[in-house]
This record gives structure tokens, sequence and C-alpha cells, in this order.
């Protein structure tokens, strides 16, 4: 599992400055989950070979009250997921009150913190450190977060205690099945599907002992069919309810849409949508993961309960309707089995190949329906589709003037392609380019 560097300090010190310095890398993946004021941000990042994950925490002065100390403690539980923080200071505004409230909630915290002296450059970085000295969270270590001013040799530092990222933490291997991940906010009901997908008729569960890396790995057969579940949240080992719902960890939830091929989104149907679901839904899909959706709870429910769960899912979760979705009740077993189809279905497409022919085929038929149009007097050309990659399908489109495409036009081509293909359950990306 990646080390995570979580970015503590009041506002404006350059926390997001510097997330974007340590968050680049071309397949940097990010999240964001607004609070109340400010986004938490969640991105990885990769020096040299080792890689990280980063959490930019959101502004916090240490003496918040009201509103703003519930943020504050946001921002708090985002330290407990890190194992190492950065406490960033403004090397020009000099120490602040609101810097020496935080070190006191950083003093208490076990964790290993850094105390880095933001916007050093042009500075004598001495004059500018010295006044952090009083803090008592170590040396102040200077930096220019907007220039890159010494991040590298300090992210090196931070990183040196971590091993470098192991040879087979590359891609899952396929041999072994298709790995499902199940996520959601707490108490929604994943252990108990978790327990209810094993516990089935026909399923067969293998050495559950196989922990190699953090994320627990359960290989079980469903009709002679191999899968793994992939468990980084410890849901299976959950044995009864009383046990107390340990703490929502979306570092964890991360690293299981990361570490699995398909996921089940599960909702709660008696408490119905709320943000966090909304959110962990959208990171879902913007890491291209698979996905199935699995509605629980839905077992004696009000028929007006029923309602009102669908007129929300058709309200809010058009952006996922790639995914199919299941109304089922994981204390019950109720349509339990019917996610397996479900979770092939994604697998298979997320995982297709098609030939350039056919893709250029549905490409110019799409064209001929519906024809995309003049930009500057010039008809916008599209040419020829290749795939440049799967698991999520990328199709590659060739023409002339795409920069200009229209939304409304690039939404109509994934229809059509998403219906001829007869693509479920996976996201589709487009790339478009212009020329030869
Ligand atoms: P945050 O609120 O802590 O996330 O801070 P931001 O990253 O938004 O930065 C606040 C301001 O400080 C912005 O105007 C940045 O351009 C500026 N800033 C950030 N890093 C540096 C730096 O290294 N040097 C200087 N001079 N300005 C910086
Ligand atoms: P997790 O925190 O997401 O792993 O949720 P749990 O599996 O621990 O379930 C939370 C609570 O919801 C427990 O009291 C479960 O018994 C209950 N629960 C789970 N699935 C269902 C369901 O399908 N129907 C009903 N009525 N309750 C359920």
């Amino acid at each position: 599992m990646n080390p995570v560097i979580a970015l503590v300090g009041r506002p404006n010190v350059g926390k997001s400055t510097l997330f974007n310095r340590l968050t680049r890398s071309r397949d940097a993946l990010v999240a964001d989950f607004p609070g109340l004021t400010r986004d938490r941000k969640y991105g990885n990042g990769a020096l040299g070979d080792k890689t990280y994950t980063v959490i930019d925490t959101g502004g916090i002065s240490g003496d918040e009250q009201g509103i703003d100390a519930a943020m504050a403690e946001q921002s708090l539980l985002a330290i407990d997921e890190a194992d190492i923080v950065l406490f960033m200071v403004d090397g020009r505004a000099g120490l602040n009150v609101a810097d020496e409230a935080i070190a006191n909630h950083l003093r208490v915290n076990q964790k290993k913190t850094w105390l880095v002296v933001n916007k050093t450059d042009g500075l004598d970085e001495d004059t500018a450190s010295g006044d952090f000295w009083g803090l008592g969270i170590g040396d102040p270590r200077p930096i220019a977060a907007a220039h890159g001013r010494n991040v590298t040799a300090l992210i090196e530092e931070v990183l040196a205690p971590f091993p470098e990222r192991e040879a087979n933490a590359a891609p899952p291997d396929l041999s072994n099945g298709v790995r499902i991940g199940v996520i959601g906010r707490p108490n929604v009901g994943k252990s108990t599907l978790v327990n209810r997908l094993l516990g089935e008729e026909r399923v067969v569960v293998f050495d559950e002992a196989g922990t190699t890396r953090d994320a627990i790995e359960i290989p079980f057969e469903r009709r002679g069919k191999p899968y793994v579940l992939v468990d980084t949240a410890g849901v299976r080992r959950r044995k009864n309810v009383t046990q107390i719902a340990e703490k929502f960890s979306i570092i964890k939830t991360l690293d299981a849409i990361k570490e699995c091929h398909v996921a089940i989104m599960v909702l709660d149907a008696r408490s119905g949508l709320v943000e966090q679901d909304l959110h962990l839904l959208d990171y879902v899909l913007t890491s291209g993961r698979a996905l199935v959706l699995a509605v629980n709870k839905w077992d004696g429910l009000e028929a007006e309960a029923k309602e009102k769960m669908r007129a929300q899912i058709k309200r809010r979760l058009g952006f996922a309707d790639y995914a199919e979705m299941h109304f089922i009740s994981a204390l019950h077993g109720t349509a339990v089995g019917d996610l397996y189809p479900s979770i092939d279905r994604a697998f298979a497409s997320a995982n297709s190949h098609w030939s350039t022919n056919r893709l250029t085929n549905i490409l110019q038929d799409a064209v001929t329906e519906h024809q995309p149009p003049l930009v500057h007097g010039r008809r916008i050309k599209l040419r020829m589709a290749h795939q440049g990659g799967s698991n999520p399908p990328i199709i590659v489109v060739h023409g002339n003037q795409t920069e200009s495409l229209p939304e409304a036009y690039k939404r109509f081509l994934t229809n059509t392609f998403r219906k001829v293909l007869k693509v479920r359950g996976t996201p589709i990306r487009f790339e478009f380019r212009s020329g030869k």
C-alpha cells in the first residue's frame, strides 16, 4: 500500500500548490471529497521507484468554532489516515497564531510530522525559517512549492523509510479470475453482502489466508468460475454487527477501487442517497473502473419508500448510468446471486477488443446518421477509429478540427458506440486526434 502524506496548514500557505506538484504525473488519480467549505483532495504520485498518496486536507486554523470546527475535524480525520504529515507554514507571512494552534493539535497526534516552510523563493532560507523553530515540531524545512525548490529532496527524505514499489504490485493477475471490490459508506451493508456473496450456494471459498499484500484476497469459485474478493476494508473479518463498525476510510476505499476489476457499490435504500455516495461513485468513474450498483436493504420497504429511492437514483445517478443496477437484500440474500452475471458482463465489457475496421464502420455510420457541425465554415471530419486501450476501453477517433467537437456530439458518439458494441458496466473513454 502506498505511504499516505497529508498536507496540513492554515489556508493560503500553499497546500494545493504543493499537492498539484506532487500529483503531477500523468496517471495520478485524483478524487475530490468536498468538505463544508473546501475540498479534501486525494491524489497519487511517484518519485523514482516509490509511489505515494497525497491528501490535501483543506484549510484549518486550529481555533475553529461551530461549523468551522466541524470542518477542521474533517481535516484532522484525514490526518488519521496518513502515515506522514507535512505541516505547512508560510515563510513570507511568518509565524501566525493559527500555526501554533495547529502545532498543538499535531503534537498530540503521534504521526511523523515534518515542518515545511513554504514560499522561501527569493528569501534567505535561514531567515525565513527562523521564526518557526519555536513551534517545537522539529527542524523547519524551507521549500518553494510554486517553483519546486527543495521539494524533491524533501519528498525523498520523507519517503526514505518506506520500501520501493513491490515488483509484483503491477497490474492484478487476470488468471485467478475477476477481482471484485465491495465499496460504500459505513452501514450500507457491505460486510453483510460480502458474507452473503461468499456464503451463497455453489460458492467454494479457498484458503482465506492469502494475504500477500495489504489487501486481503479471498479466492473463490462459483459454478466453476474463479473470482477473487478484494477486501481492503476488512469487512470480511467483521464477523458480527455488534462489533463497532470501523471508521470510514477513504484511503481504504480508494485502494479497494484500485485493486479490483469490478467494483460493487452498495447503496442503502433505507437512508437514501447522500453526498458521500455520489463522491465515491464519482471516484469509481474517474478511475475508469467497471461498476455494478447494488441498492441494498430493499426488504420490507414500503412502496412509497421504494418509489422515492428510484426517483432519487434517476435524478442523481445519471452520470453512472453505464452500470447495471440491482435491488437486493444482503440480509435475506434476495437477488444477491444476480450480481454475478452483471459482474461478468462488466468485466467482459471492460476488457473487450474491437478491430479498427469495426470501430471505423460504427464511426462512419454515426457520422452519416448525424453529421458533426461546421466550424469556421468547415465541417468537422471524423475519419477513423481504433482502440487505444482497455479496462476501461479507450476509443481513439482521428479526423480534422476534432478539438472543436461539441460535448453534445461526443455524448452522441459515446451512446452510439455503447449501444452498438453492447458495452455494459464500464465507462468508455474517447480520445480525439486531428490531422494526418
Ligand atoms: P492553500 O490554501 O494552502 O491550498 O494555498 P494555495 O496553494 O492555494 O496557495 C496560496 C497562494 O500562495 C497562491 O497565490 C499561491 O500562488 C501562493 N504560493 C504557493 N506556493 C508558493 C511559493 O512557493 N512561493 C510563492 N511566492 N507563492 C506561493
Ligand atoms: P457495512 O458497514 O457497510 O459493512 O454494513 P453492515 O454489513 O455491517 O450492515 C449494517 C447494518 O445494516 C446491520 O445492522 C445489518 O444487519 C443491516 N443490513 C445489512 N444488509 C441489510 C439488508 O439487506 N436489509 C436490512 N433490513 N438490513 C440490512
